[in-house]
């Protein structure tokens, strides 16, 4: 079975453009052209959310998934794989909005900088100190962004 990635979704401002739809104004939410009923500047665009919705002819929706499937006439599982966040048997589809690969030498000064936080924090455990709540969060934290770059290398 495959699921909706939400995380692999693209950022709503460069979707939008990639869209062809140029966003006026300022704030988060931004005008633009609807491709509904064909307005020029009656569609509203959340551009953290990614919702929509036209002041005139009412067409809506939450997220970006949803405007790719109302303005493509696609189903929620084919607007994921457009949009290459759709995962089915343990693979992510390559939609044309796939964000580029962290680069190796990043993925490599971030696990040094995580593990040097680690290992001060172990070393005052070892040592039979009390570590603080913030000690044992940032921790945890650590463990996890160790945890997600082995995840990276390993899907190589
Ligand atoms: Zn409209």
């Amino acid at each position: 079975m495959g699921e909706l990635i939400r995380d692999k979704l693209p950022n709503a401002l460069s979707y939008y453009e990639s869209e062809g739809l140029a966003l006026q104004g300022r704030g988060k939410w931004r005008t633009t052209a609807c491709q509904f009923h064909g307005g020029r500047d009656s569609m509203r665009i959340h551009v953290e959310r990614g919702a929509f919705i036209c002041m005139s002819c009412g067409s809506k929706g939450g997220d970006l998934l949803a405007y790719h499937q109302a303005v493509h006439g696609l189903g929620f599982v084919d607007a994921a794989k457009a949009l290459g966040a759709y995962q089915d048997d343990g693979k992510v589809h390559q939609g044309s909005n796939r964000p580029a690969p962290i680069p190796a030498r990043v993925l490599l000064e971030s696990v040094a900088h995580e593990l040097v936080i680690a290992s001060v924090v172990a070393a005052d455990m070892v040592k039979g100190r009390a570590i603080s709540p913030v000690d044992a969060d940032r921790l945890l934290t650590a463990a996890g962004r160790i945890g997600y770059v082995a995840e990276v290398a390993n899907a190589k």
